[in-house]
């Protein structure tokens, strides 16, 4: 198979996800009071609305539509004042109903937008010849270091419920061929779903991750889910297709499932652009299928081909009126939406002068937001880029740092007491307990003294010995200062702040 840069420079990918959310972070199913866990006993949380017994009629969890309202208001979606609950048929135990109770042609909110921004580094997969959006209309303007913004357009959204788990056993890798036995927790079954369906209007499998990856942190800060990709609280099926450069009609698109991280997301979609190219490019067609990403083995493989549409047999629930949202409603939870990534990173960047990118990393993460916001309160404003700098590339090594340990080794840091090595040992010994890191870092010996008078003795007993050097120095050999402060430090045995010694060797030669 050709590579995925050769293959974007003849065939235009076109990519759309069905991404469905579980509302993890509700207390109830999606209608009826039964408890949301993972980790209860099996079928622990049931009653006859959940396993679909004769006569249980369903009451809608107004705090799932709160949910569902303000992912929409958080992606640009309009939300519909009026829709309905249908019932989409299927036979499987894993639905004791034998119906999903999902929406039909009129989601709870519809017809919004993401603006992707593609960093410079992850722009190199859409060809420059690519340069209009999905719309046709908007340009795909780069800004010189390559970076461009595209935006993606969400078809809807709309809510559903889980099914019951099931587990196949003595087969191989737990599938249901082969299986001796196949148990079913309906635990899960009822739990509010959410379902976002994208135009397709991704280009790239880096697109793709991005977007897949910009969805998490804003559904994470809104609080509506633990949005756990591996745990699978979030999925993500891929829709791909090719068309030949300058076609505007869709080719016949396959679905990848099994994307469980955002990796197999996009090396899935990056294989199946390149084995749909050698396809056509044989003279053959792509069928209309369903493929299972194997990341063992990288490669994707055929679950399903479509022959027909599906018969669901969907119809309005007669068990469940029509849902009239009131603008009071949509209000309550615009008051309820809090501050989203994107504004954030923006806040962090210009208050702080981090740059967008490690304002981004921090802004990303609810809960690394907080740490950071609660430790910068504690710091002087200068000092938190530093914070920044440690929340980022040291902190995620330890994970049970306190925010006074974190506020502790950012001083330390900034004034060059530790070297940043340094900080790294002294946080390994503090991590999970609650000492301090100037307390270990000063009983181990490792505060590099910033005692001037003390260090101006060690400088002067330095330029004594090695009158050669200051010499070449002063004759304009600028290069034996690091000789010079290499003494230094070793006659403080490490302890003195290098720092400081050039700038007092400096100013002593000078
Ligand atoms: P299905 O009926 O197979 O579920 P839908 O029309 O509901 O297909 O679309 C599902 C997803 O597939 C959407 O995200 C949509 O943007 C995307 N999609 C639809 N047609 C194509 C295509 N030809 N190529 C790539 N993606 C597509
Ligand atoms: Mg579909
Ligand atoms: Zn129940």
């Amino acid at each position: 198979m050709r590579k995925l840069s050769e293959v974007l420079r003849d065939w235009e990918a076109v990519i759309g996800l069905e991404v469905h959310t579980e509302l993890t972070t509700l207390e109830t199913k999606m209608f009826c009071g039964c408890r949301i866990s993972h980790d209860d006993e099996p079928n622990a949380n049931v009653c006859p609305v959940c396993l679909g017994l004769p006569g249980a009629l369903p009451v809608p969890n107004e705090r799932a539509i709160e949910s569902i309202v303000m992912a929409g208001l958080a992606t640009n979606c309009e939300v519909m004042r009026r829709s309905m609950f249908y019932r989409k048929h299927y036979f499987y135990p894993d639905m004791a109903k034998n119906f999903q109770t999902t929406q039909g042609p009129v989601a709870f909110v519809m017809h919004g937008h993401l603006d992707l921004e593609v960093p410079a580094d992850r722009a190199d997969e859409r060809p420059t010849w690519a340069s209009v959006a999905a719309d046709g209309a908007t340009p795909i303007e780069r800004a010189a270091d390559g970076s461009y913004v595209a935006p993606i357009r969400i078809l809807r959204i709309h809510m559903e419920e889980d099914a019951a788990k099931m587990v196949h056993v003595g087969g191989a890798e737990g599938r249901i061929g082969g299986a001796t036995e196949s148990l079913i927790d309906y635990n899960r079954c009822g739990t509010p779903l959410i379902e976002l369906v994208t135009e397709p209007d991704l280009r790239t499998p880096e697109e793709a991750r991005l977007f897949m990856e910009k969805l998490r942190e804003t559904f994470l800060a809104l609080g509506i889910s633990d949005c756990s990709l591996e745990h699978g609280s979030m999925r993500c099926d891929g829709n791909v297709s090719l068309r030949r450069r300058g076609e505007s009609s869709l080719g016949t698109k396959s679905e990848l499932k099994n994307l469980n991280s955002f990796k197999s997301l996009h090396d899935a979609l990056a294989y199946e652009i390149c084995r749909q190219a050698e396809v056509l490019e044989a003279g053959g067609v792509v069928l209309q299928e369903t493929r299972h990403w194997e990341p063992s083995r990288r490669r994707t493989v055929v679950m399903r081909v479509k022959e027909t549409a599906d018969d669901y047999r969907f119809f309005p629930d007669p068990d469940l009126a029509p849902f009239d949202l009131t603008d009071e409603f949509v209000e309550r939870c615009r008051a309820r939406m809090p501050e989203l990534p994107d504004a954030k990173r923006e806040r962090f960047a210009s208050q702080w002068g981090l740059t967008r990118r490690d304002a981004g990393r921090l802004a990303g993460d609810p809960d690394l937001a907080r740490l950071f916001e609660g430790a910068a309160a504690q710091l002087r404003p200068q000092e938190v880029p530093t914070l920044a700098n440690v929340l980022i590339n040291l902190a995620p090594s330890f994970g049970a740092l306190t925010m006074l340990q974190l506020v502790s080794i950012t001083e330390l840091l900034f004034r060059d007491a530790l070297t940043f090595a340094q900080a790294r040992e002294v946080l390994g010994i503090v991590n999970g307990t609650d000492q301090m890191p100037i307390v270990v870092a000063g009983d181990r010996g490792l505060l590099q003294s910033t005692d001037t008078d003390a260090l101006g003795a060690i400088v002067d007993e330095v330029l004594a010995r090695c009158t050669d050097q200051a010499r070449q120095y002063r004759d304009g050999n600028r290069k034996v200062l690091g000789f010079l402060v290499g003494q230094c430090m070793r006659a403080s045995e490490g302890a003195g702040n290098p720092k400081l010694f050039n700038q007092l060797l400096v100013e002593r030669l000078g």
